[in-house]
């Protein structure tokens, strides 16, 4: 079972790892983008961090509503408001439970990705970071390396698309060879996954 810890770990998990790679989050996003997507993520993270240290949320849901809430009010782009709704909209699913199981993890996972193509209007193959989440939810069921794995996957398989939504559509055809910034930094949030996992019983 996963508690709010683990979804704590997860959090600031990612929150490194977005760190680490701001910079080439922001390279990626400057050939098709405004190259602000690792700064972007960067200040959203590191306010998702501070806030969950400051309010340590007792249970998983609550953990991912203020994480969502943070990256809303943190972060301009329209990563932002896609990511913060991710997060929420998977807490909510979670509901008030103190542990909620790896299926239930999925299933909620899930009713996050469809709420962000709700908003954001994004299916596979657009180049979003839906080409990310959504080979990762399918995954899921198979373990967080799995889905991990998956992600990943999905975050290359964008190059060679051209892109649909988002900044980088404005480039029509122009948009092709170039990785996804934000199917990338899904990868992380995946990612994050496993290493709250490892990191379990330290
Ligand atoms: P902005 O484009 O406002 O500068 P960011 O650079 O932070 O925002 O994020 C860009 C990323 O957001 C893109 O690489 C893409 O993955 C994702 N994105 C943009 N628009 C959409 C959308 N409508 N649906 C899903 N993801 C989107
Ligand atoms: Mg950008």
């Amino acid at each position: 079972m996963l508690d709010a810890d683990f979804f704590r770990r997860w959090m600031t998990a990612t929150a490194m790892s977005v760190d680490r790679e701001a910079e080439r989050l922001t390279a990626l996003d400057s050939p098709i983008g405004d190259a602000d997507h690792g700064s972007n993520l960067q200040r959203g993270f590191t306010a998702v961090a501070a806030a969950l240290e400051k309010e340590a949320p007792a249970t998983p849901g609550a953990v991912l509503i203020l994480a969502g809430r943070q990256l809303i009010s943190t972060v301009g782009g329209a990563s932002g408001p896609l990511y913060g709704t991710l997060l929420r909209r998977t807490g909510k699913a979670l509901g008030d439970d103190g542990e909620v199981s790896e299926g239930q993890l999925a299933e909620a996972l899930r009713a996050g990705v469809d709420a962000v193509m709700a908003l954001g209007g994004a299916a596979p193959g657009d180049k979003t970071m839906i080409d990310a989440l959504v080979p990762a939810v399918d995954a899921l069921d198979a373990g967080f390396g799995a889905a991990r794995a998956a992600a990943e996957e999905g975050a290359l398989a964008t190059t060679p698309l051209q892109a649909r939504k988002g900044r980088a559509s404005y480039l029509g055809e122009r948009s092709i060879g170039h990785q996804d910034p934000g199917a990338t930094s899904s990868a992380l949030l995946i990612a994050g996954l496993c290493e709250a996992e490892e990191a379990a019983g330290e």
